[in-house]
């Protein structure tokens, strides 16, 4: 059995992939890819808009590792911050706050490693 496609197919109106089956629609889409560039363009350079599919188009900006994703999508009422492959996630009114909080947790995660870092050297020494 092979994996059904996320390359969305066009019928009509509707726009999906086989792997969703949703019936997520071409309007849907670009709504979604017109919330996420508003959010590009605020951030500034570098930032991408993208839409996402999964039972419904979502919104979500990009610069390099850094994602953000926008409210209403995924149904959060919030902006959500990440990194690809880490799961460390700042959330915020704004996007920069999102970012901001990630950042703050990251700086966190950074000296607690120190931390526990040194006392084992110490205890190994
Ligand atoms: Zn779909």
């Amino acid at each position: 059995m092979s994996a059904l496609s996320w390359k969305p197919r066009r019928r009509g109106d509707v726009y999906c992939a086989p792997a969703c089956g949703h019936g997520c629609t071409r309007k849907d889409y670009e709504a979604a890819l017109f919330r996420a560039q508003r959010v590009a363009d605020a951030l500034g350079e570098g930032w991408k808009a993208e839409a996402s599919e999964n039972m419904g188009w979502h919104s979500k900006v990009r610069k390099a590792e850094v994602y953000i994703c926008v409210p209403g999508s995924w149904g959060a009422s919030q902006y959500v911050a990440g990194t690809e492959g880490r799961g460390i996630l700042g959330t915020g009114r704004t996007a920069r706050q999102a970012i901001n909080v990630m950042v703050e947790r990251l700086r966190m995660e950074r000296s607690a490693a120190e931390r526990i870092l040194e006392t084992v050297e110490a205890a190994v020494s």
